[in-house]
């Protein structure tokens, strides 16, 4: 006698076991492809024997992985245009790059700064030697460069080293082992646990002036740094001020070929189920589940889901509705340009008196925030990438380019507009299993902040849906690089 089942009953199981679209109930459904939704993929799979890659669902509205890691072509070769350097002391992207095989190229360290105050260089470091110096004139060089900024700055600079190692000291605590590090339930805990949190409720500007900076030191070469970094002044909070700062020491680096990559690494190491070009419409909690519906008409199932983009200007629907604190996004606007700079626009006779990388004070007269030659091709010719606050128009770029022949704009929305005392969106957002890992970004915006949010969120899943760790938990070891993607 053969069981056969009836047509309508089979119907029912099979909807039950697939959920609304497609999505088994088991899923978990993460909500963006940059470092923060493509590094919660990573840990999760890394973190837990429950979780098979294929339960992984990433969902990406544009039509790349990365986000705001993306490369731009200018006149054929590629640059970063977001997202670009990388501290050494960022430990979980260090990972992730020798885990995936992405080879990392150095930063340049003698970059010839010049200050701009709107009228003039009020100062500026020494052009770099042509290749092939001797080591003995590029270490004396390298001493004329500091004793010229110690001369300008005297003992601010030491104070503002101190400053920013103190704070990375505390944030190294975020790569302690599983055993002597919580897993955190709101970013305000997180901050207070390593002793960063203090950092977030003041102005960079006043912490500063505590640690005996001098206010020519602020005023040029901190708010050059800020601008660079986060496109605003010296009086953003204290913890993205730091980071920001250390955007600016030895040792920077980026993968070669692009930081996106990381991202796309990331989420094939997780074999993850990735879909491109569907956004995310609503997520709605249906009693045991999230129901996701996409942009292209599809219904997902989720048993967690993790919000990994900043919700500030993005339009999804959340039933029952979330409570975020509202919060300013800071658009940068990056214009590329292949051509040459005006030295007129400078008070200046020749291009080659203009500096390499051309930083600029608060001043509101100022179109830019910085200026940088990203390759010379010759003396007349360059590509340069300009960060503005606001767009650059044509007529305004003909009067700081002598001549353009390609010219690409990008508004980002790049980071919060930081302002002290921070106020941090919770990492629950609903008290069951929806999660948001962009709220950490109130306290600092970079890839490896991204990381090290993405990584406790991921233990928090994990914890909170009691799913079992592996025998011997991977826990970040970033003395063991043997760690098996
Ligand atoms: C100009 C610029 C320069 C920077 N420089 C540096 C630097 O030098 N070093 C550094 O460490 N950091 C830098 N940063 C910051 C760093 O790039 C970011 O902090 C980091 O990349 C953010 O990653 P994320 O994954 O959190 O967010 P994102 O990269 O923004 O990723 C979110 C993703 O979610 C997608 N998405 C949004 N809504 C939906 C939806 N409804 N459905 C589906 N998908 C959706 C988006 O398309 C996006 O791909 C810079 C940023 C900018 C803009």
């Amino acid at each position: 006698m053969s069981m056969s089942m009836p047509m309508p009953t089979l119907l029912l199981l099979l909807l039950l076991l697939h959920g609304h679209g497609g999505a088994g109930a088991g899923d978990i459904c993460i909500v963006g492809s940059g470092i923060s939704g493509s590094s919660t993929a990573f840990f999760l799979t890394n973190y837990t024997t429950a979780l098979s890659g294929a339960q992984l669902r990433v969902f990406e509205r544009r039509a790349k992985v990365g986000g705001r890691l993306a490369t731009v072509t200018v006149a054929g070769d590629h640059f970063e245009a977001g997202g670009s350097i990388i501290h050494p002391q960022n430990l979980h992207v260090r990972r992730f790059a020798d885990l995936l095989g992405l080879a990392a190229k150095a930063d340049g360290d003698d970059d010839w700064l010049g200050i701009w105050d709107g009228r003039r260089f009020v100062f500026q470091t020494l052009r770099p030697l042509p290749p092939g110096t001797s080591w003995l004139r590029r270490k004396l060089h390298a001493l004329v460069n500091s004793l010229r900024l110690f001369k300008r700055y005297g003992l601010s600079l030491l104070k503002m080293d101190r400053f920013v190692q103190e704070m990375l000291q505390r944030f190294m605590l975020y790569y302690n082992g599983f055993e002597s590090r919580p897993v955190f339930d709101t970013v305000e805990e997180m901050l207070k646990w390593s002793g960063l949190y203090g950092l977030t409720r003041r102005t960079l500007e006043a912490e500063l002036l505590d640690a005996g900076l001098n206010s020519q030191t602020i005023s040029e070469l901190v708010t050059v740094i800020t601008r660079i970094n986060y496109g605003q002044s010296a009086s953003i909070s204290g913890l993205a001020g730091a980071v920001s700062l250390a955007g600016s020491e030895s040792g920077l680096w980026a993968v070669k070929g692009g930081n996106w990559q990381l991202a796309a690494g990331l989420l094939k190491a997780a074999n993850a189920t990735l879909h491109l070009q569907e956004g995310i419409d609503s997520i709605e909690y249906a009693g045991d589940n999230y129901i996701l519906k996409s942009n292209k008409g599809h219904e997902y199932s989720c048993v967690a889901t993790v919000v990994a983009t900043p919700l500030d200007e993005v339009n999804i629907t959340f039933s029952p509705p979330i409570s975020i604190p509202a919060r300013k996004t800071q658009h940068t606007h990056a214009t590329f340009v292949r051509g040459i700079l005006n030295p007129k626009f400078f008070g200046l006779s020749s291009v080659s008196d203009i500096p390499e990388l051309i930083g600029t004070m608060e001043v509101p007269e100022i179109p830019f925030s910085s200026i940088s030659i990203l390759k010379k091709y010759s003396e007349q010719d360059m590509t340069y990438k300009v960060f503005s606050r606001v767009k650059l128009n044509d007529s305004l770029l003909d009067q700081i380019f002598s001549r353009r022949k390609e010219t690409i704009r990008i508004n980002w929305p790049a980071y919060p507009h930081y302002e002290a005392p921070e106020v941090f969106a919770p990492i629950i957002l609903d008290d069951k299993q929806l999660y948001y890992v962009n709220t950490f970004e109130s306290a600092a915006s970079a890839m490896e902040t991204g990381a090290v949010a993405a990584e406790n969120v991921a233990r928090l899943l994990i914890a909170r849906l009691r799913l079992p760790l592996p025998s011997r938990p991977a826990a970040p070891d970033h003395h063991d690089q043997r760690a098996d993607l």
